[in-house]
């Protein structure tokens, strides 16, 4: 079945829906993206997502073509024509075709590329995965120095991820001068007791919202949180692991490099935080 996607201003057929090939997206994988889940055709963490566009915009000298209140209703607006219950809205912001390529910004009034489309995605929040747990092996982080900018500039996550996938694993961890930074697209915690271990925020890894939501809702729970790197090594012998991100939630990590995280099975924080994460931010959606 054709879906119906956005494309600047317009709902139209996928088929029909088209960008210039002088894009810069397409060119320079210059543009910013946003995932936002869907449950019961509803959004997930929306302001989040909006503040998170805004910042790698910024970052960009993009200018925001948008309101948060208009962006809500082209998300809105595609949930409904596609009959959205669980799945994904993908939002893409290019800095548009200027003409010719070249390495300079075309003048800022250059009109941007906005595109969005949704993936429906039926027993999303009830993965079996989250009952299993993913298995992942390292890889070393030779991604740009600004992954705090959300770009669709996504070539090495996706060569780790097809790493990961001919080793048999569901995905890969990144490694940098010994430490890890994050998954090939959610971020990375262990469990040591009663304490959850994260690298910090810089420009190192992008700040995810579900890391920012998991944390706040793991202090109310009376969890520990300690900001901090840690290694393969400390992650292997960690009670349990876990990774984060808007579409896969709370994911339980129970093998790294081949080596059992703690006792091998599903872990009991990252099973709470997940139930958690869930209750609250449905209650949340807009
Ligand atoms: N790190 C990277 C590299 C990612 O691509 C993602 C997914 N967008 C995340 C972390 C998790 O971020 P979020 O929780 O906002 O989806």
């Amino acid at each position: 079945m054709s879906r119906t996607v956005y494309v600047n201003g317009d709902y139209l057929p996928e088929e029909e829906a088209k960008v210039s090939v002088f894009d810069r997206g397409f060119l320079m994988a210059d543009g910013v993206y946003e995932v936002t889940s869907v449950l019961n055709g509803k959004l997930i963490d929306f302001d989040g997502h909006c503040k998170r566009l805004a910042r790698s915009l910024t970052e960009l000298e993009m200018t925001n073509p948008h309101s948060n209140a208009e962006w809500l209703a082209i998300h809105r607006e595609l949930v409904a024509r596609n009959g959205i219950d669980e799945g994904m809205v993908y939002l893409q912001v290019t800095r548009g075709n200027p003409g010719d390529r070249d390495f300079a910004y075309p003048p800022a009034d250059t009109a941007p590329t906005v595109v969005l489309f949704t993936q429906a995605k039926p027993g999303l929040a009830d993965s079996p995965a989250a009952k299993t747990g993913w298995r992942v092996i390292s890889v070393p982080d030779i991604r740009w120095h600004r992954r705090d900018i959300k770009t669709v500039q996504l070539l090495y996550p996706s060569m780790a991820k097809m790493a990961a996938k001919k080793a048999g694993v569901d995905d890969a961890w990144l490694v940098e001068d010994g430490f890890v930074t994050e998954g090939t697209s959610n971020n990375a915690y262990i469990v040591k007791g009663n304490k959850i271990i994260t690298r910090a925020l810089s420009s190192d890894i992008l700040h995810g919202i579900t890391r920012a939501a998991v944390l706040r809702f793991a202090k109310e729970a009376q969890m520990e949180v300690e900001e901090r790197n840690f290694t393969i090594d400390e992650a292997q012998k960690a009670d349990e692991a876990f990774i984060t991100s808007a579409s896969a939630f709370v994911m339980p990590v129970v093998e790294i490099d081949g080596a059992a995280v703690g006792t091998g099975a599903v872990g009991r924080v990252a099973t709470r935080m997940r139930e958690i994460y869930l209750d609250e931010m449905r209650k949340a959606a807009v």
